[in-house]
């Protein structure tokens, strides 16, 4: 095991048995942890505000990973920092059981979601969140980015790409030159309001913010790191103010959300094969999904599927039909 990798697990244990508080910082950060997990970090004089966070879901550990290894560089002082940074991991014990949540789905809470959710572990969690954020950038002047990691349940046609939070304010070409930097395949404009943290500190704090799918969710030590290397180099690019490297994948493909495919009920049924993956694209007129009094379509014009899961709680989003995007550049 190489020592970067050493380091990286060394934190990622300390994360889980609630001793990365003793970490020490270079002394030009100020390093102040606003919750258990959530780390600040300011530098003399910061040019801007960018939050990173990782394990909202806790099976998806590759991120909370590559969040380990560029804390593990901060702790060393090999990663200058320009920016004001926010570190989040954030559903500790969640990561520490392995699953996904314990109590709900923490990506649908915010936005003060989290009062109307039945108590647990991830209303908690995400009322902590929105506020260490609220403070955070109480202090932080000049640009706000956030990138919220996660990885997919499924396999996907493409197998890294962003999700834009609906917004009213402008999104800015430096943004979408860091997700072409990241190397992702896709990028997909919701087109409505959400409980995702992504969309939280777009809408409350004007920042430039999108979830990062960057591939298939795998447990602890099993993930292979450099397949998110781009991601990791152009968030360290961004934190310390340097240029971002040149893509050197194709074009990245742009898609808007057309249609939400709300459960309502427990008889809910998606007629589509487990293992379909993220964005197949379904033949027109297709039954994708039916309940008691309504069924959902497949049109022509908006063809491809987003996180297929009948097994969500009613109420909530089973699933998501594409049309083309375009990109923001032209
Ligand atoms: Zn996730």
């Amino acid at each position: 095991m190489t020592s970067s990798a050493k380091k990286r697990e060394a934190i990622i244990d300390d994360l889980l048995n609630c001793r990365l508080r003793d970490a020490r910082f270079p002394a030009a950060l100020q390093a102040t942890w606003l919750d258990e997990g959530v780390l600040q970090l300011i530098p003399e004089h910061p040019t801007g505000a960018v939050v990173v966070s990782a394990g909202i879901h806790g099976n998806e550990t590759a991120p909370v990973e590559m969040l380990g290894a560029l804390l593990a560089s901060l702790i060393a002082g090999e990663q200058p920092l320009s920016q004001a940074l926010l570190l989040i991991f954030g559903n500790l014990p969640a990561l520490r059981a392995g699953k996904r949540y314990l109590h709900s789905d923490m990506n649908r809470l915010f936005g003060g979601r989290h009062r109307d959710a039945a108590p647990g572990n991830e209303s908690r969690r995400a009322a902590q969140l929105e506020k260490a954020t609220d403070a955070f950038f109480q202090r932080a002047g000049g640009p706000r980015y956030h990138l919220d990691m996660h990885t997919a349940i499924r396999a996907s046609r493409f197998p890294q790409f962003a999700l834009i939070p609906c917004h009213q304010h402008s999104y800015s070409k430096a943004f979408y030159a860091l997700l072409e930097a990241c190397e992702l395949d896709a990028v997909v404009q919701h087109t409505a309001p959400g409980g995702t943290f992504s969309h939280y500190v777009s809408e409350t704090f004007g920042a430039q913010s999108c979830t990062l799918e960057l591939g298939k969710a795998l447990p602890f030590g099993q993930n292979d790191l450099s397949r998110f290397a781009a991601t990791d180099s152009a968030i360290r690019a961004l934190l310390a103010d340097k240029p971002l490297s040149t893509r050197t994948r194709p074009p990245m493909h742009f898609f808007t959300v057309a249609e939400s495919i709300i459960k309502t009920s427990s008889g809910f049924r998606l007629n589509l094969d487990p293992e379909t993956e993220n964005f197949t694209r379904l033949p027109a007129g297709y039954v994708i999904a039916c309940e008691a009094d309504k069924t959902w379509q497949v049109d022509d014009a908006a063809p491809w599927i987003l996180f297929p899961n009948a097994g969500v709680a009613p109420g909530l989003r089973a699933g998501l039909l594409l049309k083309p995007g375009c990109s923001p550049q032209n």
